[in-house]
C-alpha cells in the first residue's frame, strides 16, 4: 500500500480547519475559564492546520516557510494545547515555561533547518518539544487520576500515550538506520505511523479535550448553582446538600445558625446596596475564624449557617462564642467606611433523635430565636429535642 504523506498531512489540516470554527463559535455560550480554554483550542486547531499545510508543501515552497514557519506554528499549537488543558485541570498555566520551551526548540530547528541543515537533529528537537509539553500535561493528569480521575482524563492520557508511541517509532527508525533517506514525507513505516497519527490527531485530541471541557463546564455550573453571589459562600442549595451529606458522619455534626442584629438599622444608614457590602464583609470576617473543613453559607437575607463536621455541642458553642466576640470586637470595613455589628447565634449538635439534617437545623434556628429573645449579641445552645 502506498500512502502519500503530503496528502495525509493535508487531510489532517482539513479536519482541523473544519473543527476550529465550530469551537470558536461555541465559545459565545460560555464564560470564564471554560470559554478561554475553548477559544485556545480553536486557535490550536487553526495553528495545526496552517502548520501541516506548510509542512506538506516541503520542496514546493522555500524552507523558510515549510521548515521555519511550519515548525513555529506547530510548536505554538503544542504550547497552546498544554495551556488549554492545564486550565481545565485547574493548575497554573506556566506561560513562561511554555514560551521558553517553544522558543528554544524553535531556534534549534531554525538552526538545523536553514543554517546548518540536519534532518535528524530537527526531528530530535521536535520530539523533545513534544516530550516537554506532554510532561507538563502528564504531571497534573497523573495527580488528577490518582485522586480518582474521570473518564475524560483517562481518554486524554491515552491520547498522550498514542502520541508518544508514534514519536518513538519515528525516532527508533530514524536512529536505527543510518542509510535511511531523510525527510518527513518519505513513506517509511515510522513516518507513515507518525503522519497517520498526526492526521487523526486534530479529531482524536479534540474529542478528549471536549470530554474534559464538558466535565469542567458541568462542575463549574454545579459550583455556581451552589454559591451565593453576594458573599461567595454556599447558598441554601449548597448548604442543604452539604448538611445532608454530612448528617450521618459517625464523628458528629454541629450547626450554627447566625443572624445579624438590627440589620434594618444598617440598611437605613447605608442603603440596601451598602447593607449588601456589609453582609459580604461579615461573611469574610466569619470565614477567617473557621477551621479547615467548616462550611459557611448564607441562607438568605442576613442569616448565615455554619456546618461544623466532627464537632460536638461544647466545641460548637465555644466556636460560636469566638465568632460572636470577634464580630463584636471590630467594626467591619467596607468602601472606606466602618460599621459596628453584632450577631446572635443558635447552636445545635446532632442528637440520636434528629431524624435528618433539617431537624438539626430547625433546633439551631430555635436556639437562635432564644438568643434574640435574651437580648441579641449572644450564643444560645439548642435544648435536646423532646
Ligand atoms: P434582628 O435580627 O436583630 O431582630 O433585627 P433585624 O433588623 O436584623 O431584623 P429582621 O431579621 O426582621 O430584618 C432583616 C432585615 O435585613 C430586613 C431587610 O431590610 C434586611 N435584609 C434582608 N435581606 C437583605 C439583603 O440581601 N441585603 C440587604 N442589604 N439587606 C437585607
Ligand atoms: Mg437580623
Ligand atoms: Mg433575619
Amino acid at each position: 500500500m502506498h500512502l502519500d504523506l503530503a496528502t495525509l498531512a493535508l487531510l489532517g489540516a482539513l479536519q482541523a480547519l473544519l473543527l476550529a470554527p465550530l469551537l470558536l463559535v461555541a465559545t459565545r455560550a460560555y464564560t470564564g475559564v471554560a470559554r478561554t480554554s475553548l477559544r485556545i483550542w480553536g486557535v490550536v486547531l487553526l495553528l495545526q492546520a496552517l502548520g501541516w499545510i506548510l509542512a506538506a508543501l516541503r520542496g514546493q515552497v522555500s524552507d523558510w516557510l515549510s521548515i521555519v514557519l511550519a515548525n513555529g506554528v506547530l510548536i505554538a499549537s503544542y504550547a497552546e494545547t498544554t495551556r488549554a488543558l492545564r486550565l481545565l485541570l485547574g493548575v497554573p498555566q506556566r506561560r513562561r515555561w511554555l514560551l521558553a520551551i517553544g522558543v528554544v526548540i524553535w531556534l534549534g530547528i531554525v538552526w538545523f533547518g536553514v543554517v546548518q541543515p540536519d534532518y535528524r537533529m530537527r526531528v530530535d528537537l521536535a520530539a523533545l518539544m513534544v516530550a516537554a509539553y506532554s510532561a507538563l500535561l502528564a504531571w497534573p493528569l497523573r495527580h488528577a487520576l490518582r485522586a480518582g480521575g474521570s473518564i475524560a482524563q483517562r481518554v486524554m492520557l491515552l491520547v498522550l500515550v498514542a502520541a508518544a508511541v508514534a514519536w518513538y517509532l519515528r525516532l527508533h527508525e530514524l536512529h536505527g538506520d543510518a542509510a535511511l533517506q531523510p525527510g518527513h514525507l518519505v513513506p517509511t513505516p515510522g513516518n507513515v505511523v507518525n503522519m497517520l497519527y498526526s492526521a487523526i490527531e486534530p479529531v482524536v485530541a479534540s474529542i478528549a479535550f471536549l470530554l474534559m471541557y464538558n466535565e469542567f463546564a458541568q462542575a463549574d455550573l454545579r459550583r455556581l448553582a451552589r454559591t451565593d453571589p453576594l458573599t461567595g459562600t454556599l447558598n441554601r442549595l449548597g448548604l442543604d446538600e452539604a448538611a445532608r451529606q454530612r448528617f450521618d458522619d459517625p464523628h458528629g455534626l454541629a450547626v450554627l445558625m447566625l443572624d445579624a442584629d438590627h440589620f434594618k438599622a444598617i440598611n437605613d444608614r447605608h442603603g440596601h446596596a451598602g447593607g449588601d457590602r456589609v453582609l459580604a464583609a461579615l461573611a469574610r470576617c466569619l470565614g477567617t475564624r473557621l477551621r479547615p473543613g467548616d462550611l459557611l453559607g448564607r441562607i438568605g437575607g442576613e442569616e448565615f449557617l455554619v456546618l461544623l463536621p466532627h464537632t460536638g455541642l461544647a466545641a460548637a458553642a465555644a466556636l460560636a462564642e469566638d465568632l460572636r466576640a470577634h464580630v463584636a470586637s471590630l467594626p467591619l470595613e467596607f468602601d472606606g467606611l466602618a460599621q459596628a455589628i453584632t450577631v446572635s447565634i443558635g447552636v445545635a449538635a446532632r442528637e440520636g433523635t434528629d431524624a435528618n439534617a433539617d431537624a438539626l437545623v430547625r433546633r439551631a434556628d430555635r436556639a437562635l430565636y432564644e438568643a434574640k429573645r435574651a437580648g441579641r449579641n449572644r450564643v444560645a445552645g439548642a435544648a435536646c429535642p423532646a
